[in-house]
């Protein structure tokens, strides 16, 4: 099997289809499904970058356009994404999700800083703060995330999620009625791979 072609996220508008259903409300969603798998061994990776991922946090109102994202926050980003993949992919098939997985979230939840601390200076006394403020944009994207993630786990719209049944697209989305593809062009692609193969079953 070929190893999938990684490219950079350039002409992104051009090669990734609208967002999934349910993607529009859950930012978790959006978040899950920001390595577009394309046919021919495409992957396109809106977090490969830092400045990719920059954009995307910034396109989701979560971090400013310069908010100075390192390859460091890059990597923890594309971490809890596939830990977040996971945890959907235990949901969809109804299994234990992977203990690595559930801590990695609870893990982002936990360090928000959307708290200010308690510091105590020594000659000034008591005082809170929140910290370091690139830490913290980065932080409470990474909570925000997590956190939007743990609401579609348990919320009523956990019944709809399902994976994209057009291959070799990995998406995640919420079903609406029979519809189970994220894209009108992977349900064009899955139907002509269907239409394929009767044509050849005949022949
Ligand atoms: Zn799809």
């Amino acid at each position: 099997m070929a190893q999938p072609v990684l490219e950079p996220a350039r002409d992104t508008a051009d090669a990734a289809p609208e967002p999934a259903p349910g993607a529009d409300v859950y930012l978790a969603l959006d978040f899950a499904n920001s390595a577009l798998a394309l046919p021919g061994g495409h992957v396109i990776d809106l977090l490969g970058t830092p400045d990719s991922a920059n954009q995307w946090l910034t396109m989701h109102g979560l971090a400013p356009d310069d908010a100075g994202i390192r390859e460091m926050c890059a990597a923890q980003l594309r971490s809890l994404r596939e830990q977040i993949r996971a945890l959907l992919a235990a949901r969809v098939e109804g299994v234990p999700a992977p203990p690595t997985a559930l801590a990695a979230v609870n893990d982002a939840l936990v360090r928000s800083p959307a708290i200010a601390l308690l510091h105590w200076d020594r000659s000034t006394g008591p005082y809170r703060a929140t910290p370091h403020p690139t830490t913290q944009i980065l932080e409470h994207a990474l909570a925000a995330l997590a956190e939007n993630a743990a609401e579609l786990l348990t919320g009523p719209d956990a019944d709809r999620l399902t994976a994209c049944g057009s291959p070799p697209c990995t998406r995640y989305l919420l079903r609406h009625g029979r519809r189970q593809w994220c894209s009108t062009r992977c349900g064009d692609r899955a139907r002509a791979a269907r239409a394929y193969a009767r044509r050849t079953q005949q022949a």
